[in-house]
């Protein structure tokens, strides 16, 4: 049998609605702005935002626009070597929609702005500073590495996406396995007590011998968490899933890392990198 079938009923999930849903969406069109959820197309964007009973609604907010100065193959997001000037207001906005919906975890990303001169830091670090001044609550995940590693962030991720062997086929040329090692590296040198995380997405044409070679390089910077989730095709235009994972796989590659000594591994078809990061962070890293 080819590895690759259609879609396996452990990756299908439900349409979104109700809940927090509407009132986040609203939130975000009102104050311009963008999140992951939305441009990577996230499977869980229902679950995230709608909230529940027992759950906390949450959504990763994507800072300086929608569009990337990059083009990595896995991503939908859109690519543009000149996009327009950061919005001045985004971090207001920003820490504004927090402060309404009353998290207390929030998970902020970036596009790459290659074009900006320090890469858009300081406008990240400003965002964090700003969130921390309205929403005094809240605990803070995931650039020039130092300057937002000690604007008050508690996590710094930064994804290695997959193995060594398939980073320039999967990642825009300008990144890299040994890049982002150095990043995780540097975070975690220049404040001790920062949490590092990163994440893979597995499906990819990848080995096994290669997924356990990425997670000791990965030990060796000492970073503290990784997830795993499946690689999910956004479009025709992005490169094709070669295998979609079994969960039992994914168990395996938890107790693995987990042997290894990261402090805490999510791992599953559906898990992004946000996915309840607030829940895993607050419950078993921080506490
Ligand atoms: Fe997507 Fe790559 Fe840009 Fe990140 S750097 S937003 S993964 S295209
Ligand atoms: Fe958004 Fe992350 Fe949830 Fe996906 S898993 S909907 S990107 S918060």
């Amino acid at each position: 049998l080819p590895k690759r079938t259609k879609l396996p009923e452990w990756l299908k999930t439900e349409i979104p609605a109700g809940g927090s849903f509407a009132k986040i969406k609203k939130d975000l069109r009102g104050l311009k702005l963008n999140t992951v959820c939305e441009e990577a197309r996230c499977p869980n964007i229902g679950d995230c935002w709608g909230g529940g009973e027992d759950k906390t609604a949450t959504a990763t907010i994507m800072l300086m626009g929608d569009e990337c100065t990059r083009g990595c193959r896995f991503c939908s997001v859109k690519t543009n070597r000149k996009p327009g000037p950061l919005d001045v207001n985004e971090p207001e906005n920003t820490a504004e929609a927090i402060s309404r919906w009353g998290l207390d975890y929030v998970v902020l990303t970036s596009v790459d702005r290659d074009d900006i001169a320090d890469g858009g830091a300081n406008h990240f670090a400003t965002t964090v500073e700003l969130i921390k001044q309205k929403a005094p609550q809240i605990l803070r995940g995931p650039l020039s590495v130092d300057r937002v590693a000690l604007s008050g962030l508690d996590v710094y991720a930064h994804n290695i996406e997959t193995v060594e062997n398939l980073q320039h086929i999967v990642r825009d040329r300008r990144a890299g396995f040994k890049q982002s090692l150095s990043v995780l590296e540097r975070a975690k040198a220049t404040k001790p007590t920062l949490i590092t995380k990163t994440s893979m997405m597995l499906g990819l044409g990848e080995t096994d011998e290669e997924v356990l070679h990425a997670l000791k390089a990965l030990r060796a910077v000492d970073v503290d968490v990784v997830t795993f989730g499946q690689y999910m095709r956004p479009t025709k235009k992005h490169m094709k899933v070669e295998e979609y994972i079994h969960p039992s796989k994914f168990d395996h590659w938890a107790e693995v890392a987990k042997g290894l000594g990261f402090r805490y591994v999510a791992s599953g078809p559906l898990v992004r990198s946000s996915y309840k990061a607030g829940e895993f962070f607050i419950k078993n890293v921080l506490l």
